[in-house]
């Protein structure tokens, strides 16, 4: 049973509105009813003498703002990127075959010609299917399909597949793993694109008889798969951004090593949508170690 207060106790604030209050709230109804969607002000405001609860409310309508013009920034940087990504192959495409088309070639250079196409085209589809897996992503369009993983197996598979494409430079790859097999609910496709991800990235950023490791620390409840590498290493104000989509240290290199910037953005989305975390610390000229922390299965 609750207690009745005396109505005497009972004390009731009543805070009228003031004619300066009204006209700060009608002020700032019209400003907000202004507001063009693509271009934002830089900030709303309302008279001084207007009561402090409206100041907050001005203040929270100007953060939401802020919020609302970095993702109209992002949204226009990536089109951009996305636009100046297909195009640049689709230029090259016309270029060499209007040049193959006016000068009398031979078979043997139009043969070179259609393989130099071929793989500009192979790169448009590959842009094209990460970023339709990204905006997919975006819409929550991609379930996981979790079940019980084995991760210790799906390491030693992907270390193997590693070291087959780190022959060519005689990189070494190197697996420290315990014996205990650490199992993870988890969608093994997804997880498979992860690793094999950083590994490629780990081969690639690394020059000739290098070594790449991978280890794996089992927690109490957590599991961390670490990826170092001895390659090219990255600068502290890169780090911050990689993860961002097209993001790149060096635009200039990625032509031709076939890289489109978009792998690192699916890796993060994936390990969060294994509720995991992943980090990266590296050095400038002497490598990088990214680390993913996933939750695992404890008998
Ligand atoms: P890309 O297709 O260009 O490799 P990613 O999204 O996989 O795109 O990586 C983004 C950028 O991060 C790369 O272009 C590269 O500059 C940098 N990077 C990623 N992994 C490494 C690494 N192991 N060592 C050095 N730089 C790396």
């Amino acid at each position: 049973m609750g207690v009745l207060l005396p109505l005497s106790d009972l004390r009731i604030m009543h805070h009228k509105l003031q004619d300066h209050d009204l006209d700060a709230i009608r002020q700032l109804s019209r400003s907000i009813n202004n507001i063009d969607a693509e271009i934002l002000p830089e900030k709303l405001s309302v008279t001084a003498a207007a009561n402090q609860e409206i100041q907050i409310l001005v203040a929270s309508c100007n953060k939401l703002m802020t919020r609302r013009a970095n993702d109209l920034r992002r949204a226009r940087q990536f089109a951009a990127d996305v636009t100046h990504e297909l195009r640049t192959p689709l230029t090259i495409l016309r270029g060499e075959t209007e040049l193959a088309l006016r000068s009398g070639r031979n078979v043997e250079q139009l043969r070179e010609v259609l393989e130099s196409n071929l793989e500009e085209i192979s790169r448009m589809t590959y842009l094209i299917e990460d970023l339709l897996l990204l905006s997919k992503s975006d819409l929550g369009e991609i379930p996981l399909k979790a079940e019980p993983l084995p991760l210790n197996d799906l390491i030693e598979e992907l270390h193997h597949q590693a070291q087959l494409l780190a022959t060519d430079k005689n990189i070494e790859v190197k697996l420290l793993c315990p014996q205990q097999q650490i199992l993870l609910h988890a969608d093994n496709l997804r997880l498979r694109q992860v690793f094999l991800n950083l590994l490629t990235n780990a081969i690639k950023y690394t020059s000739e008889d290098g070594t790449v490791v991978i280890e794996l620390t089992p927690h109490a409840d957590t599991v961390a798969i670490a990826i170092s590498d001895t390659g090219i290493g990255m600068e502290e104000k890169h780090l911050r951004m990689i993860f961002d989509r097209f993001y790149r240290v060096n635009k200039t290199n990625n032509r031709y090593d076939g890289g489109t910037g978009l792998g690192l953005a699916i890796v993060k989305w994936i390990v969060h949508a294994h509720q995991g975390t992943i980090n990266v610390t590296s050095t400038l000229g002497q490598g990088s170690t990214f680390s993913v922390i996933l939750p695992r299965i404890v008998d």
